[in-house]
């Protein structure tokens, strides 16, 4: 007889099955290392899955925004669209048969490492224990939705939702709608959803630097060629790359060439704003890139529909059937989406994590700051895993490439730990010390820092936590082979 509530033993845990977790479970695979995967939700995808708002699409090409080892030549477009890019994860799940590995509805609110087993306890919240070796986050930053306090919100009688968690029963036909945010996710809402709909309302707090971007279905015979001419696919991949890492290199180390964009994000907004007012609301103010540059040929278009109204006065608060602004203005509403973003530098610390005798990464990262040795190890916290952790997102280029970088480093990190017949092995302070010290200098010349905005990048004491520093081939070289003088191995008991 099997006790149904004893824990579950395995070497790897990993959390999430976006494209951190699938990833990763590939990798551990091919390494022989035994795995299992915690999802929280039903379903495998992480942001792929969350986020089907209308219009939902990559702002990365899928060429890149994909893993290397699984090219797919046929992409029907250049900036694929949500449900291409769940489909594609579905199909690698499928192909390395990973469903198997895979526990659903587990989410994962505690970790605890045991001093003397030498093994992380894992708990979900319906009561499931698992312990393992090596805990591997794959949870990322973007999964929490944040949605501002404001007042009256609870009072509000209308339909309202995150653009994560869009609600399909509501019908938008006819209605009056306010879109609250003008980020990546809104500018991609707003021009699906004007068609729809009575009246639109988008509640604007900064402007975004919008580049013009041409989304066509990419033709069949383009799609055969990548599909049997050798060679094409991967040169488009590489073309991609590179023409994205000049824009890193303006970012990181040359932010005044950024205005080369400006002129073209100004240019996007003349070819479809007439109004000279409107021209100016939408215009930023701050170096482009300081803040996402997003891309979109339709969300000007969106805006000039005389359905829209741009509304730059904060919000005060709501009322049972609409929004007053700081002037006094109310405006009656019947739909609101939250297109405010995500909780992210607080993201990583939603699970709770006690490491050796019983310290508290949370309460440690809330005191010093989130930070983690190359983004993805933390200072004397024994085979405790990130992906996309700690200031390993990107201004410019796709995060796929960051994961592959990353999951090629802990699987490194596992294989040392077996051939040195250790425990398990954890970065020294110093080691992470030295290499954030580094971190935050490289960024105090890039444009995330100096280009005049506030943005989710910072922490609530304005240090960038977010991003990387660099372009990604320096990544991929600070990653490439584990170095362990910067570790400490654990003898096994
Ligand atoms: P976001 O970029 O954080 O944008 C949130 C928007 O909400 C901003 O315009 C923000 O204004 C506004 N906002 C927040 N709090 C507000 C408040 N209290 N009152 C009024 N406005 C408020 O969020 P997102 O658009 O969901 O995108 C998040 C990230 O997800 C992106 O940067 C990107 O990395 C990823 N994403 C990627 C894609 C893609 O195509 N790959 C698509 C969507 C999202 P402020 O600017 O003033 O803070």
């Amino acid at each position: 007889m099997t006790d149904a509530n004893a824990p579950v033993h395995t070497r790897a845990l990993i959390i999430g099955t976006g494209f951190s977790g699938i990833g990763m479970a590939i990798a551990l695979q091919q390494q022989g290392v035994d795995f299992l995967l915690l999802e929280k939700a039903d379903e495998i995808g992480g942001t792929w899955r969350d986020n089907t708002y209308p219009g939902c699409a990559c702002d990365i090409p899928s060429h890149m925004y994909s893993f290397s080892f699984e090219p797919k030549p046929d992409w029907t477009h250049m900036w694929s669209f949500q449900p291409e890019i769940q489909d594609y994860l579905l199909g690698v799940t499928r192909k390395y048969g990973l469903r198997r590995y895979i526990h659903f509805d587990a989410h994962v609110d505690r970790a605890v490492w045991d001093d003397e087993e030498l093994r992380w306890h894992v708990f979900t919240t319906g009561g499931a224990e698992y312990v393992a070796q090596f805990l591997i986050s794959g949870a990322g930053g973007l999964h929490i939705p944040f949605i501002p306090e404001f007042e009256g919100l609870d009072e509000f009688g209308g339909a309202a939702f995150h653009s994560a968690r869009w609600d399909h029963d509501v019908d938008l036909t006819g209605k009056r709608v306010a879109v609250i945010g003008t980020g990546a996710s809104a500018i991609q809402i707003v021009p699906e959803i004007v068609r729809e709909v009575a009246e639109l309302q988008l509640y604007q707090r900064t402007p975004a630097w919008v580049m013009p971007r041409p989304n066509n279905p990419i033709p069949p015979a383009l799609r055969r060629i990548f599909s049997y001419v050798p060679g094409t696919r991967a040169a488009l991949r590489a073309g991609i790359y590179w023409v994205h890492e000049g824009v890193g290199f303006a970012m990181t180390k040359a932010p005044r060439l950024l205005k080369i964009g400006e002129l073209l994000g100004k240019w996007n907004i003349r070819r479809h704003i007439k109004d000279p007012q409107l021209r100016r609301k939408l215009t930023p103010d701050y170096r482009a890139g300081c803040k996402r540059i997003l891309n979109s040929d339709t969300y000007y278009r969106g805006i000039a529909d005389p359905r829209t109204t741009v509304i730059t006065d904060g919000i005060s608060r709501f009322t049972a059937d609409g929004i007053v602004t700081a002037d006094g203005t109310e405006r009656p509403v019947d739909v609101v989406v939250f297109a405010t973003g995500f909780h992210v530098t607080d993201s990583y610390t939603y699970v709770d994590i006690k490491g050796p005798g019983g310290e508290d990464l949370v309460d440690r990262w809330n005191r010093e700051g989130l930070s983690a040795l190359r983004g993805i190890t933390v200072a004397d916290m024994p085979n405790l895993f990130f992906l996309l952790g700690p200031n390993t997102a990107l201004g410019h280029n796709s995060v796929v490439f960051m994961i592959e970088s990353q999951i090629r480093y802990v699987a490194q990190a596992i294989a040392a730990t077996d051939k040195a017949g250790a425990a398990g092995l954890a970065p020294t302070r110093a080691a992470a010390e030295r290499y954030n010290a580094r971190l935050q200098d490289d960024l105090a010349g890039t444009v995330f820092n100096t280009g005049g905005c506030r943005s989710w990048y910072m922490d609530a004491h304005g240090v960038n936590r977010t991003l990387w520093s660099g372009m990604t081939w320096q990544y991929w070289l600070a990653t490439r082979s584990l170095d362990l003088d910067e570790y400490r191995l654990i003898p096994s008991n």
